[in-house]
């Protein structure tokens, strides 16, 4: 089942986009089944959750944090994450940055950006993300590096307003990434949206429950 899920997305999927399968709440042997079928990069939202899967499986795996971030608990992933999408504080990167120096890495990160009109979800404004990545504080911090920006939309079926918000991200992607070269990845995307999110400038999409089947509880 998960592997011609998985296959069927991937067949979707242009080249340029990268698939981060998003296996929070789902049991080792779901995971290991789509790593034997050739799956290398999954996303959890729950440190710890994240940090017992990895210790229970192959270790050429690329684990990603999609979820929003408690700092107490950064320093459970610090050794092994390959990037965290959910950063949406220069406090957070500050955080990061030590965990990261302990062991002697540079940890990728993404800047959370709000799209969504909605109050449930997290995120950065434009004028708060771009005052991050020009603070000299940021600058100062060498263990970790900003690579992309990441974004969830409204939950609607309202497509226009989708691409609205997928677009309206995008743009600032392309913005800011004329004077920061190493801005290359855009997150935006989940299993009820990712076509809309591709068509409106995508590269990375976070794929849970058309793979592996509902979750039994909201994570
Ligand atoms: C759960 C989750 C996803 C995946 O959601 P699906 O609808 O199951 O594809 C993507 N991104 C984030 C941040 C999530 O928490």
């Amino acid at each position: 089942m998960i592997k011609e899920s998985l296959q069927k997305i991937k067949n979707l999927l242009p080249k340029h986009v990268t698939l981060v399968a998003v296996s929070k709440t789902k049991p080792i042997s779901d995971i290991q089944e789509a790593y034997d079928a050739g799956q290398r990069i999954f996303g959890e939202n729950k440190i710890q959750e994240m940090a017992s899967k990895f210790e229970a499986l192959p270790k050429d795996i690329e684990w990603h944090m999609i979820g929003h971030l408690q700092r107490n608990k950064v320093k459970y992933m610090a050794h092994f994450v390959n990037l965290i999408h959910g950063v949406d504080s220069l406090k957070t990167l500050q955080e990061i940055n030590k965990q990261a120096k302990k062991h002697h890495r540079i940890i990728n990160c993404l800047l959370q950006i709000k799209i969504a009109k909605e109050d449930s979800k997290f995120g950065l404004s434009f004028d708060q993300a771009k005052e991050i990545i020009a603070s000299e504080e940021f600058k100062s911090l060498q263990n970790i590096k900003i690579t992309g920006l990441m974004g969830m939309a409204t939950f609607t079926d309202n497509e226009q307003q989708l691409s609205e918000e997928f677009s309206s991200l995008h743009t600032f992607f392309l913005q800011e990434r004329i004077n920061k070269s190493e801005l290359t990845t855009l997150s935006m995307g989940m299993s009820g949206d990712y076509e809309l999110a591709i068509k409106n400038g995508s590269n990375m999409v976070r794929i849970g429950s058309s793979i592996f089947g509902h979750r039994n509880y909201i994570a």
